[in-house]
């Protein structure tokens, strides 16, 4: 598996100001950004330590496809478990589901109604063969990807005091503040609002002070298409680089609203699955063919 590390650093002109993007896209198709650097840790570990792998959440997930393209690479088996799955999404033929099926990945469907006893059960039937990834791979595991990645930032002294990059659990934003005590890390929440953010976050350690989560002005509601999502992709895919349509735009529309200084935005990944979002953009005549 051929991995482009350290990633490198581009820049982008917007709105008449410089950001710098560490290019974690660009490590590889199937395993990039923040997930890829969550998975580290597993990646650098022998095949023979593990036979399968278990996860579980949805099924448009970035980390359901990295982990799929590392369990290929170690040869583990991969299960994921999700919610009923819509026929449509089952029939696409793009797309991280798609994707993920095709390097080997075992769906299973859990109803609605025994989703979270099954899920909150799952602990309970392991032995040291098998490994948990909990949704959108916030292990304990991560910290070590991060620390890396952190590293890379720190050596690639750009000489910027800030850096971005968007939350869902903010695993990602919270261990880059507490590792880079010397910047700034702007995030915004991705995946409900502040508070929700902040809990996640709590559950992993104190939310330092150089963290500082960015409310977006709107309320946005997680993987639905907005007209100003698609305006700033393709604002941003004109300045040469391709970013994700779920989590970026919120991102990106916080950092040029609410922030003036040289930001090096580290780029979460998340570019495999816009093929099919932007057929969902297509539906709702956001976007012509
Ligand atoms: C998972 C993901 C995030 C959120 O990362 P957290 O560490 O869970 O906050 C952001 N952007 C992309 C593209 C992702 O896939």
């Amino acid at each position: 598996m051929h991995l482009a590390l350290p990633s490198q650093t581009s820049t982008i002109e917007i709105d008449g100001r410089t950001f710098y993007v560490k290019r974690d896209d660009l490590v590889h198709p199937a395993l990039a950004g923040n997930k890829f650097r969550k998975l580290y840790k597993l990646l650098t570990m022998p095949s023979n330590s593990f036979d399968e792998i278990i996860s579980y959440g949805g099924t448009q997930s970035n980390a359901m496809l990295a982990i799929a393209a590392m369990c290929r690479e170690k040869n583990w088996k991969f299960i994921y478990y999700t919610k009923p799955l819509s026929q449509t999404l089952k029939n696409e033929n793009c797309g991280n589901y798609f994707e993920a099926k095709k390097l080997g990945m075992i769906h299973i469907e859990i109803e609605n109604e025994h989703y979270r006893d099954f899920i909150a059960a799952l602990r309970f039937n392991l032995d040291e063969r098998k490994f948990i990834i909990d949704q959108g791979g916030a292990v304990p595991e991560a910290i070590l990807g991060l620390e890396v990645l952190a590293k890379e930032i720190r050596e690639s002294s750009l000489g910027l005091k800030a850096l971005a990059t968007p939350s869902a659990t903010g695993t990602t934003a919270l261990f880059l503040a507490k590792m880079l005590p010397e910047y700034k890390i702007y995030t915004t929440p991705c995946v409900g609002d502040i508070i929700y953010l902040k809990e996640q976050m709590s559950a992993f350690s104190d939310v330092p002070k150089n963290l500082i989560i960015l409310e977006p002005k709107k309320k946005y509601h997680f993987a639905k298409p907005y007209k100003e999502f698609l305006a700033i992709y393709k604002k941003l895919l004109s300045c040469g680089i391709e970013f994700d349509l779920l989590y970026a735009p919120s991102m990106w529309i916080s950092l040029l609203e609410q922030t003036d200084e040289e930001i090096l935005y580290v780029h979460s990944g998340g570019v495999s699955g816009n093929e099919s979002m932007l057929k969902r953009y297509i539906e709702k005549k956001f976007l012509e063919l």
